[in-house]
């Protein structure tokens, strides 16, 4: 397997802050954020994974943020990428799951980092804010 290059390193990471801004932001359905992962490479899924951590971590999500995200998920609260994001704290390691649970860790993920989110926006943002995932350009529904 070969390693994605740099240049396509930054291509992906604006590709997934846009993906999983606009799922949080309720511009893209959870499906078609899913739809857009699965059809990344198993490497370039780890990345995206890696990625989606650092959001989670950055927006510091609580075990009840966890449970919340979860249950919005539609993944089994049993799933190993479940158990991790509602342990105190959580647990990021989810590009070392086995790449058949790729697809229910970025679910989990990107349903636990919406949660957390929109509570910031909500309260200490109020759609005036110099965050640049916050201002996101209109209309971007593309598949
Ligand atoms: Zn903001």
């Amino acid at each position: 397997m070969t390693e994605p290059s740099s240049d396509d390193g930054r291509a992906l990471r604006r590709e997934t802050e846009r993906v999983v801004n606009e799922v949080a932001q309720g511009l893209r359905a959870l499906d078609a954020g899913v739809s857009w992962f699965s059809g990344l490479a198993p490497t370039c899924q780890q990345m995206v994974l890696r990625e989606v951590a650092g959001y989670a971590m950055q927006a510091h999500i609580t075990a009840a943020d966890g449970r919340a995200g979860v249950e919005r998920s539609g993944v089994k609260p049993t799933a190993n990428p479940s158990v991790m994001i509602c342990m105190d704290p959580p647990r990021y390691g989810f590009a070392s799951l086995p790449s058949a649970e790729h697809v229910k860790a970025f679910r989990v993920l990107v349903s636990v980092f919406a949660v957390a989110d929109t509570r910031r926006r909500e309260r200490y943002c109020k759609g005036a804010c110099g965050h640049a995932w916050h201002n996101l350009p209109a209309a971007s529904e593309q598949p």
